[in-house]
């Protein structure tokens, strides 16, 4: 089977593990601070009640009825967290057949707790199987000396540790305007500090925010093609039902890619990332019956599949113009 033109998750982990590896994504309750009242409060306008939670959770699987910030940190519900690493691995096996875990806290923002509460959830998560890595997704305003201290302390037990951290634009202006509520200069702290621990990082992005386009987009690709992340996670501009750029959207007040946009985009932001950096995600998959817009985007396999193909007809490859980026 060919291979695409860039260095897909897929083949990374394959080639890191020697074997199929799939990540058991979790929600072991974390909330957001950018959710808290007293902060910006309504969270990044894009944001909808389930803070990126996996969409098989949202089914299957209640939110807890904690929050994480009180003066006893997280209060665990293990027996929640137990079931969803068991549906998952279980899950995999009817669907892909043996394979080796890591284990992906995804939902909100996973290191929004004091240090010792946050080493008691990893802690359980971990013990539940035999996990190969941990995932840690998170904003770069939850991150500190002493909580990457603990990721990398996971990293010394032998654990492949990444941390997915939330940028979306590196222009301040439109992290305004989304109501990201940090800038990219706290983003670029929190990735110094990460970096310093020799942790993994892959770095969340969406193509098309509202007064972006393909300048901006490129702006912060060259922002990260000189930081050299371990990997990145692209999202198309998505509209969930419920959320502030819902309503804006519905006002007329901004316009959402199409898919032959966003793929231009992708070419021209995978052209100019390090040859190295793994390619996470390309595409979002939020599910139909909760987004407002876009209705007609391709499935993720078209948006893949067409890529590819457009990739190799033009010649293009990931690092093509990577040096001319960061000149
Ligand atoms: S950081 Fe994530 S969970 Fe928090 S408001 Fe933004 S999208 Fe929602």
């Amino acid at each position: 089977m060919s291979e695409p033109p860039y260095l897909t998750y897929s083949r990374y982990l394959k080639e890191r593990h020697g074997c199929s590896v799939y990540r058991v994504a979790v929600d072991a309750g974390f909330t957001c601070p950018n959710r808290t009242a007293g902060r910006a409060g309504a969270g990044c306008s894009y944001c909808d009640a389930n803070g990126s939670r996996a969409p098989y959770l949202s089914r299957n699987e209640p939110r807890f009825p904690v929050g994480c910030t009180g003066a006893d940190g997280l209060p665990l519900d293990a027996g929640s967290l137990q079931r969803q690493v068991r549906e998952a691995i279980s899950f995999y096996r009817r669907t892909h057949g043996e394979g080796e875990y890591i284990l992906y806290f995804q939902a909100y923002s996973n290191t929004n707790a004091p240090v010792e509460a946050l080493r008691r959830v990893y802690d359980a998560g971990l013990a539940m199987a035999a996990f190969r890595g941990l995932n840690v997704a998170t904003r770069p305003d939850c991150l500190d000396e002493e909580k990457a201290d603990l990721l990398a302390s996971y990293g010394e037990r032998g654990l492949e540790v990444w941390v997915e951290l939330g940028l979306q634009s590196a222009d301040d202006a439109t992290l305004k305007r989304i109501g990201r509520g940090h800038t990219a200069a706290d983003f670029e702290r929190a990735f110094d500090i990460l970096r310093s621990r020799q942790l993994k990082i892959a770095v969340h992005l969406i193509f098309g925010l509202p007064g972006e386009g393909l300048n901006e987009i490129l702006r912060t690709i060259r922002v990260l093609a000189r930081l050299r992340p371990d990997g990145v996670k692209i999202h198309n501009l998505h509209v969930p039902k419920g959320t502030v750029i819902a309503s804006e959207y519905r006002k007329g007040e901004l316009a959402v890619p199409t898919p032959r946009r966003h793929l231009e985009y992708v070419i021209a932001a995978i052209e100019r990332l390090p040859p190295e950096t793994v390619i996470m995600r390309l595409t979002c998959d939020t599910p139909l019956e909760k987004l407002a817009a876009p209705r007609d985007f391709w499935p993720k396999e078209k948006f893949h599949s067409t890529l590819e193909t457009e990739m190799k007809a033009r010649g293009s490859r990931q690092g093509r113009l990577f040096s001319s980026a960061i000149q």
